[in-house]
């Protein structure tokens, strides 16, 4: 079943999601948040952007990676519960969206390379070395486990780039507001426009 993802003013996207346990229960939402991710082409979902503020994500990136060309045909799909990034290396800028806030990108300074873990929909603890992409999203869907977004790297919404399709715009597709002076009054704007 695809769930609706919430949009940036949802305050379900800002409370610090709790842990859990690998249960048959979860192998559903993990089901469902894979399908809403791929139906947005997005390369990752935090449970609580579909509502459930709980340590649980899905990641989907290209098989091969650290090249100039993707190959999307081959890619590799996590199913990770409580990730913790425990270390970080070679730190870049990167571009970067969300989900949550489509029609917008920004330049995030990530680490390339990080050790992370996690555990498993089977109740297994796993130590995943990432890089590149699967790097980034790690450090993305791990964020918005403690309630933390994109604009927030840059001072809120009005400092992010607005992008044309095929990123899907909000229904009133709001501008960045320059009177607003921080990302939570942003998120007030753009809630009430939801
Ligand atoms: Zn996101």
């Amino acid at each position: 079943m695809q769930l609706r993802i919430l949009q940036v003013g949802d305050p379900r996207l800002r409370q610090k999601s709790v842990p859990i346990a690998a249960t048959p229960a979860l192998q559903e939402l993990a089901c469902d948040m894979v399908q809403t991710m791929r139906a947005h082409d997005g390369v990752g979902l935090a449970a609580p952007q579909v509502g459930v503020n709980q340590r649980i994500v899905v990641i989907e990136v290209p098989e091969h990676m650290g090249a100039e060309d993707l190959d999307w045909t081959k890619t590799q799909l996590l199913i990770l519960l409580n990730p913790e990034v425990v270390e970080l290396a070679d730190f870049e800028e990167m571009r970067e969206g969300c989900l949550s806030l489509p029609g917008y990108i920004t330049y995030i300074e990530r680490a390339r390379n990080i050790t992370a873990h996690a555990d498993t929909l089977d109740g297994h603890s796993i130590t995943i070395e990432a890089g590149g992409l699967l790097a980034q999203a790690i450090q993305h869907e791990v964020e918005h486990l403690d309630g933390v977004l994109i604009q927030d790297h840059v001072g809120g919404i009005r400092n992010l780039t607005r992008i044309p399709p095929p990123w899907v715009a909000l229904p009133d597709d709001p501008e960045p507001s320059p009177r607003r002076s921080d990302s939570e009054d942003d998120d007030a704007k753009e809630s009430a426009k939801d």
